[in-house]
């Protein structure tokens, strides 16, 4: 794939492309198998990629980055899937994108000291706690509950599917600081939660379908004081936080899901125009020609859609829109490909130590978490002239 002819990208780009798809190919990939098993990878790979300047890459220096910009990001997700553990490209993107920009946003110069900078060094590991048991799609129907006591504030609840969960340092952590049924989407509030406080506790890590690499957990959290000063931006003001952190987070999963796609094809590519059948090679028939060139163009649509998103969201135009878009379109087509590039790899496609068995398990979270398709085609809806 040659991204070399589009616009949006400059030398540095480039530069930094070359970088992490060789960083992933050479330091990460060949331990995936070793750590899909383990269903985790060691803690040592954040602090190295902290070292490398990855998690501050668009983070000022100020706080240890490296000022990049979105397009350093895209770069990052579009080549991490050379590692080949889309679990552990997720947790990266976790404490890149998910949980570390709402404190660059909106937090105070001691939460960007105590959170953000040791994030982006690599030395503290975050989590986004948004999900809870009864309350997924639906953001606005959290229960965990944020009491003020003085200068403190009482956390009572659970959360689950929490990346990173079971070793996170912090969690940016939604909870409710009004219980008035009015105060639906008005009465949540953001925080910065260290794990090391009383009364938290991870009470489950989940066997998940793929992503093995990456850890998720079940969190709860009995009468856990913490100090008032971690509470991210004003009381009461965290849905609007949660839904505007929710545009990078939904742009880096789209960004993802065609990378890695991409990356399943280009091997597919290889692997049939070696593959004979019938005294030839797979690609001496057109109709394997014919499916790979519909692979290959919507691919191609769906990557314009990402980076169009991109724009807009790097000039801080509204990109609500073409982001849902783009996420939409990323997860359906990642999927479609991958399921594809897996049928033309016959028998191989099937086994467990073949080339694409795990991508074709990993790529099906896309259209789940961070919002599902379907909460995609309702955000969509509203900002069409369909009332
Ligand atoms: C591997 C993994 C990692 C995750 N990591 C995190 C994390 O780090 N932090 C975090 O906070 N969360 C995380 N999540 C949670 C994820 O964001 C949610 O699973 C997702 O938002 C869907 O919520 P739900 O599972 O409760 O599904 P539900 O909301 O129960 O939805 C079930 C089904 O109903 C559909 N549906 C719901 N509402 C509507 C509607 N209005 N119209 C039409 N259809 C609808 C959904 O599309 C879906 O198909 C993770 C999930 C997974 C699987």
């Amino acid at each position: 794939m040659n991204y070399q002819t589009y616009p949006y990208f400059g030398e540095e780009h480039h530069m930094y492309r070359e970088t992490v798809r060789s960083f992933a190919k050479n330091e990460l990939a060949p331990h995936a198998e070793e750590w899909e098993e383990a269903r985790i990878f060691p803690r040592e790979v954040f602090e190295k990629m902290g070292e490398m300047g990855f998690i501050g890459a668009r983070y000022p220096e100020e706080h240890g980055g490296s000022g990049g910009d979105i397009w350093h990001t895209a770069v990052f997700a579009e080549e991490m899937p050379h590692c080949g553990m889309a679990g552990l490209t997720m947790s990266l993107l976790v404490q890149m994108e998910m949980c570390t920009p709402v404190i660059h946003e909106i937090g105070s110069d001691e939460q960007k000291r105590e959170f953000l900078e040791p994030a982006i060094r690599g030395e503290k590991i975050g989590a986004l706690g948004i999900s809870e048991p009864d309350a997924g799609s639906d953001v606005a129907g959290i229960r965990t509950r944020a009491e003020r006591d003085g200068d403190e504030y009482v956390i009572n609840g659970q959360k689950t599917w929490i990346t990173n969960g079971t070793r996170a340092d912090f969690i940016v952590l939604a909870a409710r600081t009004d219980t008035d049924p009015e105060m639906r989407y008005g009465g949540i509030s953001l925080f910065t939660f260290p794990t090391d406080v009383d009364g938290f506790e991870v009470t489950r890590k989940l066997r998940k379908l793929g992503n093995h690499s990456s850890d998720t957990a079940e969190l709860h959290f009995d009468d856990c004081r913490i100090p008032a000063r971690y509470r991210l931006g004003a009381e009461d003001a965290g849905f609007y936080h949660i839904m505007e952190n929710f545009q990078g987070e939904r742009l880096v999963g789209a960004l993802t899901g065609i990378g890695g796609a991409q990356i399943a094809l280009d091997e597919t590519i290889e692997y049939v125009k070696d593959r004979n059948a019938f005294e030839r090679p797979l690609t001496g028939f057109q109709v394997i020609r014919h499916r790979i060139v519909d692979m290959q163009t919507e691919l191609e649509a769906a990557r314009n859609l990402n980076y169009r998103a991109t724009d807009l969201f790097d000039r801080g135009l509204d990109a609500q829109k073409e982001i849902s878009m783009a996420k939409l379109k990323a997860g359906e087509t990642a999927m479609d490909v991958v399921d594809e590039c897996l049928q033309l790899y016959g028998g191989m496609g099937y086994v467990e130590e073949g080339p694409i068995a795990r991508t074709w398990r990993d790529t099906r979270l896309l259209s789940i978490g961070g919002g599902t398709s379907e909460i995609m085609k309702e955000i969509i809806s509203k900002l069409m002239p369909l009332r």
